[in-house]
């Protein structure tokens, strides 16, 4: 399950951009994306497919990613999302690259899977807000056998998340097949490890183009959530309605 990440004085990158950010509870902020390269898992509807591999992204040292940053920068940016590929994959990277986008006076926000839970505790203290992701199994981000253990390192990670006192939040992406019993099972666990008041939000994030959930299974989910939580919100990819990267 684990990549061999880059050496940790190199970072590969696949792509740095600002945009709109177009998911979970900040959507509609003007973001930076530092896009790592590498993901070691499969999720079948992932809109990132050109940045799994490690080596699909160009090498570059940590300084020169400090100087992308640095030019990449646009007036009023909300917040620098460490995203992938899985982040995590170079965790000592993301944490150089933290410290210094904290110094320039900008958030930090980690985007991760969670499939590793003691390098998500060693990014942490350099994060300031927190995107917790969970996958259902018909995501088909694992086999079978695997499952168990990234279900139990994402909330091993979410507790992390909210026992550091972070803005944390969650994020479900659901299609018209994920399973409403297994969702519901997700939510027990989700509520045994957060208190609600927590967590910054719940989002359920339709899939896109691909087995797309109707309005009564979205209903469905919204329902299983809300009476735990009610600030459960159904949150599309804005930027893919508005033709955004
Ligand atoms: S964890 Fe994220 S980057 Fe990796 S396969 Fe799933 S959606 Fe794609």
């Amino acid at each position: 399950m684990r990549q061999k990440a880059a050496a940790s004085s190199r970072v590969k990158l696949s792509e740095i951009f600002t945009s709109i950010e177009g998911e979970g509870i900040l959507f509609g902020t003007k973001t930076m994306f530092v896009r790592l390269a590498g993901c070691p898992l499969k999720c079948h509807w992932c809109d990132t497919p050109y940045a799994l591999p490690l080596d699909s992204g160009s090498d570059f040292s940590i300084a020169e990613v400090k100087e992308l940053i640095s030019k990449n920068r646009h007036p009023n940016t909300y917040k620098v999302n460490f995203t992938g590929g899985e982040p995590l994959v170079q965790h000592e990277a993301v944490i150089e690259l933290a410290k210094f986008v904290r110094q320039k006076g900008l958030r930090t926000y980690l985007e991760s899977a969670c499939y590793d839970s003691a390098r998500f505790a060693k990014v942490l203290p350099y994060i300031d807000l927190v995107k917790v992701e969970f996958k259902l199994k018909d995501s088909k981000v694992l086999d079978e056998k695997h499952y168990g253990s990234l279900l139990r390192s994402e909330l091993e990670c979410l507790k992390l998340a909210v026992s550091s006192g972070k803005t944390s939040y969650i994020k479900v992406v659901v299609t018209n097949s994920s399973s409403l019993k297994e969702f519901k099972e997700l939510v027990r666990e989700v509520f045994r490890v957060a208190k609600p008041a927590e967590i910054a939000g719940f989002i359920i994030q339709p899939s896109y183009k691909i087995d797309e959930p109707t309005l009564d299974v979205l209903f469905g989910f919204y329902d299983a959530v809300y009476p735990v939580y009610d600030q459960v919100r159904v949150v599309p990819q804005l930027h893919k309605i508005i033709g955004v990267r």
